[in-house]
C-alpha cells in the first residue's frame, strides 16, 4: 500500500494545535503505518515537497512569508485542512488587528525593549497590515477547529480522511466514543464528590460538538474534489 504523505505546517499560532496533534500518543504508531510524515517542525527537510496529499496547517497569515508559504503549499498539497481557529478564524493572533502594525512592533521592539530598541528592517519577515484566516488567501478543504482542537477530533479528522470520506461532523468514531465515555466518567466522579486540581483542557468536549468540515461550512467549498484522490492514493 502506498502511504499517504502528510505535511503539517505552523504560521502564525503557538504550536498548541502541533502539540494536541502529539496528544494523539500511541494512535501516532497507527497513522504512521498509513502515513509519511514528509513536512513539519519535526522534520528535517529544507524545501516543502511537491505531491504532498494532506496538510494540516496552523496558525493565521500574519506576514508575507506565512502568505508566500501558505501559497507554496496549497499549490502542493491536494487536501488542505486548517487546523485550530487561529488558522479558521484568526483567533488569538488577530487581536493585533485593531491596533496596527506601527503600534505592534513599536509595542514589541521599542517599549518591550531595554538594550538598543529598534524595529528591525531586515531578517524579521514584513508583517501584513491585518493578521487573516487561512481561507481568505487559498481554497481550504476541511475545517477542525478548536483552541486546540482535541487530539480525539484530529485522529479522527485523519482517520476519515484516510478511508477517503469527508469528515462528518456528526461521526461516531471508537475515538469519539472512547472520549465520550471518559467524559461520562469524570461527570460521575464528579458529581460523586470526587475532585481533580486541574481539568485543563477538559473543556475541550464542548469544542469537539463544533466539528467541521466542508458540510458545515459549505462556502468554504474548494473547487477541486480532492477528497477522491486522496481516496485513490491510498488504496492498495
Ligand atoms: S488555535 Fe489555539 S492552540 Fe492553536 S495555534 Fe491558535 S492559539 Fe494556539
Amino acid at each position: 500500500m502506498s502511504k499517504v504523505r502528510l505535511a503539517t505546517v505552523w504560521l502564525d499560532g503557538c504550536s498548541g494545535c502541533h502539540m494536541s496533534f502529539l496528544d494523539t500518543d500511541e494512535r501516532l504508531i497507527a497513522l504512521a503505518e498509513r502515513v509519511d510524515v514528509v513536512w513539519g517542525p519535526l522534520v528535517d527537510a529544507k524545501e516543502f515537497p511537491a505531491d504532498v496529499d494532506v496538510t494540516l496547517i496552523e496558525g493565521s497569515v500574519s506576514s508575507e512569508e506565512d502568505l508566500r508559504r501558505l501559497r507554496l503549499v496549497r499549490a502542493r498539497t491536494r487536501l488542505l485542512v486548517s487546523l485550530g481557529d487561529c488558522a479558521i478564524t484568526g483567533n488569538v493572533s488577530a487581536l493585533r488587528n485593531k491596533f496596527g502594525t506601527g503600534a505592534i512592533l513599536k509595542r514589541a521592539y521599542i517599549e518591550n525593549n531595554t538594550m538598543d530598541a529598534q524595529i528591525p528592517r531586515s531578517i524579521v519577515p514584513a508583517l501584513l497590515p491585518h493578521s487573516r484566516p487561512v481561507h481568505e488567501f487559498v481554497p481550504v478543504d476541511v475545517f477542525v477547529p478548536g483552541c486546540p482542537p482535541s487530539a480525539d477530533l484530529i485522529f479522527s479528522v485523519l482517520s476519515e480522511l484516510l478511508e477517503g470520506r469527508v469528515p462528518n461532523p456528526a461521526f461516531n468514531s471508537p475515538q469519539r466514543r472512547r472520549g465520550a465515555e471518559k467524559r461520562q466518567r469524570e461527570q460521575a466522579f464528579h458529581k460523586a464528590g470526587g475532585h481533580t486540581h486541574c481539568r485543563g483542557l477538559a473543556g475541550r468536549g464542548s469544542r469537539d460538538k463544533r466539528v467541521l468540515s466542508l458540510r458545515g461550512f459549505p462556502q468554504y467549498r474548494s473547487a477541486s474534489p480532492p477528497l477522491s484522490l486522496l481516496a485513490r492514493s491510498t488504496q492498495v
